[in-house]
């Protein structure tokens, strides 16, 4: 008789993301709130140096670091990332230390 998996293996690994925004970039046209497929975006209340309101994260877990935001954003100002064991690359840290 086979033998049965460890619950622990049966589960199905959650994919987690986040987001590097560049403050500063953002036009605040909503594109990015709009097509998040786990609807983790809103604009944020405060305004960027040009009067706009980015966005922000509402649920850091549940971001998927899919993208979408950055591929439909016009202005290169957002853009999602897979975590590796609960950290973002060394290379996408030091940019969101930048914003
Ligand atoms: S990376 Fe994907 S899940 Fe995360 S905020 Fe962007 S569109 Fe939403
Ligand atoms: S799509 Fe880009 S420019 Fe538009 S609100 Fe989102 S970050 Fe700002």
């Amino acid at each position: 008789m086979p033998e049965e998996a460890p619950p622990e293996a049966k589960k199905t690994k959650k994919v987690r993301g986040t987001v590097v925004i560049n403050l500063a970039r953002c036009k605040g046209c909503g594109f990015c709130i709009a097509f998040c497929p786990p609807q983790v975006l809103e604009f944020a209340e405060d305004y960027n140096p040009q009067g706009y309101h980015p966005p922000r994260l509402t649920d850091p877990d549940g971001c998927t670091g899919c993208d979408l935001c950055g591929l439909y954003c016009p202005d290169f100002a957002i853009y999602g990332i897979m975590l590796k064991n609960g950290a973002p690359p060394s290379a996408a840290r030091e940019k969101s230390d930048e914003s």
